[in-house]
């Protein structure tokens, strides 16, 4: 504790139950990062195909010889994970294992405190609306009562 160091102030953490950890990655580690995502009941995921500037610039990305940009922009993926506030660290963790390859490029994390979430089919909000069946929240409790 803290869990959340993600202020550059060291008095200020913004407090809130949910957390959207928002990440701009290699496109061709998509696949990887969810499956392990997945793997560990992060079942509510959502990305986009985006294109940025970064320390990167313009330089196109290249993966086994394919190009994923054209222009002064380089194709990127954004995954955005809404969470509790107690699996912001191993979404990051997990994030990170999986994208990063080292190089320039890897990508930026960004956390934004979350606050509320309704389910649009049921009306529930709060935990109740941001917990999903067999998610993460389940398999820890069934790990926990077995
Ligand atoms: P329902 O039980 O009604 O199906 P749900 O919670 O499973 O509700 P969906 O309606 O299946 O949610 O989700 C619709 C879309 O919302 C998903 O395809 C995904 O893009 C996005 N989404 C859902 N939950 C999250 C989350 N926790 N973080 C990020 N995106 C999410
Ligand atoms: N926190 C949810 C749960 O434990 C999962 C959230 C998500 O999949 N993004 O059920």
């Amino acid at each position: 504790f803290p869990i959340i160091r993600a202020q550059t102030s060291p008095d200020f953490v913004p407090d809130a139950k949910f957390y959207k950890v928002e990440a701009i990655l290699r496109p061709w580690r998509i696949q990887q990062v969810s499956s392990a995502l997945l793997k560990m009941g992060i079942r509510g995921v959502t990305v986009s195909d985006v294109r940025g500037f970064g320390a990167q610039g313009g330089l196109t990305e290249r993966q086994a010889g394919s190009e994923f940009s054209e222009d002064t922009f380089v194709a990127k993926v954004k995954m955005e994970i809404v969470v509790s506030k107690d699996q912001v660290e191993g979404v990051i963790a997990k994030i990170m294992e999986e994208a990063r390859t080292g190089e320039i490029g890897d990508g930026k994390i960004f956390l934004t405190p979350i606050s509320d979430v309704i389910r649009v089919r049921t009306g529930e909000r709060g935990e109740e609306a941001e917990r999903m069946m067999g998610g993460h929240a389940d398999m820890s409790s069934a790990l926990s009562t077995s």
